[in-house]
């Protein structure tokens, strides 16, 4: 058995900023990663600008492999059933188009950290003074014991699992779906992300370019049909927007969390687990989710090595440092916030008041019916929140630290 100060499950981003902030305090610091690297997935890779800029911080320069093309997006246009489009550049100019198998194989290289592949975490017990990891490496049991362990294992993590068995029970799931077409001709512009508010398409519609191809993706409840959802994007989007795609090459789609850090039900775990990352919940609105994971993950890092430093208990110290992050997830939801303030990364008020007024009154009708449809994201507990001013915390409650 190996003993180390710190395991962490999963070797994607909040993973790799959690392992830099733990290596740099020179604690050892081992990652699991259940698929052999560098791994597949699915994102589109539109980075935030403040993804960006914590990369460039902590990372340095990324590597030309690490990029899609085209390699950067100038923002996101969002679009409406009433037809209005409105593209919004992000703050800053724009930032790169992440290839996530080889972005985050080459932060995961850069932390420092030891990093063991194809090595699936399977369960813990948490003894008190340490944690005893259960893993399979190709099919082989094995056993780690660490101080600490970090959950960095994405949406349906099994870190949570071990620790709230019923997680999953009690929070929404989604199913989000994308197909590869080659193309005939699409007017859609290549250097943005395009999202539909359109409650006829799914809970979540986009299309974007990459490497030659569209990409055109659905998101709806658990238990519909991918075909049959897809399929009707590509229909609406050849008739209303003169779209013409090739049936499509390749697909691929996953199981979400949606909606934690809308309703404030984040997990960041118990005794000497934490969770971090799209794990405990981080996830902005039109499911940009990777600078959040950077920074949870970087926070959560820092919260053992603060907790170490000064003797203190460690997830009273993790749930003081992460209040922060909660609030600007949680604000990227909020459509108040949307309307006032400039929670997201692209200036929503300012491309609203440039349309003129009878169009600025189409977007706001339909985003409202898009609001009122979709009752399960729950925005009048989201609200709600934002009245009292802090944010509303459920079963895997945080109140009592804020
Ligand atoms: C279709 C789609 C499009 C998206 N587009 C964007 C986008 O354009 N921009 C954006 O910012 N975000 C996007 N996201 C969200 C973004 O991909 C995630 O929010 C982000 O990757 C979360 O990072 P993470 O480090 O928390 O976890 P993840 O990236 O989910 O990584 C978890 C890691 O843990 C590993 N793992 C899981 N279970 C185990 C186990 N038992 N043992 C060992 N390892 C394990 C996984 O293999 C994986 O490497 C998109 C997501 C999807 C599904």
């Amino acid at each position: 058995m190996r003993t180390v100060d710190i395991v962490i499950v999963g070797a994607s981003l909040s993973a790799a900023a959690a392992a830099k902030r733990l290596v740099d305090a020179g604690l050892e610091t081992i990652v699991l990663e259940r698929k052999e690297l560098p791994r597949h997935k699915i994102c589109s890779g539109i980075l935030s600008p403040r993804g960006h800029r914590f990369l460039l911080e902590n990372f340095g320069p990324l590597p030309r492999e690490a990029l899609h093309e085209p390699t950067s997006c100038r923002g996101v246009t969002f679009h409406f059933p009433s037809m209005v489009s409105m593209p919004m550049d992000f703050f800053g100019g724009p930032t790169p188009h992440l290839h996530r198998k080889y972005s985050d194989y080459w932060a995961i290289k850069r932390s420092g950290a030891e990093v063991h592949d194809r090595t699936s975490f399977a369960g813990l017990e948490d003894r008190g003074d340490h944690v005893l990891v259960q893993a399979r490496r190709q099919g082989e049991p094995v056993e780690y014991r660490a101080r600490q362990v970090i959950g960095a294992d994405g949406p349906s993590s099994l870190v949570i699992r071990a620790i709230y068995p019923d997680y999953p029970q009690q929070i929404p799931w989604f199913f989000v779906g994308q197909k590869f077409h080659d193309i005939v001709d699409c007017p859609l512009d290549p250097d943005y992300f395009h999202f539909w508010f359109h409650p006829g398409l799914g809970h979540y519609t986009w299309s974007h370019a990459r490497d030659g191809r569209q990409i055109v993706g659905v998101g709806f409840k658990r238990g519909d049909n991918f075909a049959r959802k897809h399929e009707n994007v590509v229909n609406y989007l050849a008739d209303k927007h003169g779209v013409r795609l090739q049936p499509h090459t390749e697909d691929e789609g996953c199981a979400e969390n949606f909606g934690p850090s809308l309703i404030n039900r984040y997990v960041f775990g118990k005794g000497n687990v934490l969770i971090t990352g799209q794990a405990a919940g981080f996830l902005n609105m039109i499911g940009e989710g990777m600078s959040c994971a950077l920074h949870s993950g970087a926070i959560c890092g820092e919260a053992v090595v603060e907790a170490r430093a000064r003797n203190r208990p460690l997830q009273e110290m993790y749930r003081r440092m992460i209040a922060s992050e909660v609030r600007r997830t949680s604000d990227q939801w909020n459509p108040l916030k949307i309307a006032f303030e400039r929670p997201h990364e692209a200036d929503f008020p300012a491309a609203l008041m440039a349309l003129g007024w009878r169009d600025r009154g189409k977007v706001l009708r339909d985003l409202w019916r898009f609001i009122v449809l979709y009752k399960e994201f729950n925005w009048g507990r989201q609200m709600a929140a934002i009245a009292m001013q802090r944010p509303l915390i459920g079963g895997y409650s945080m109140r009592r630290w804020l």
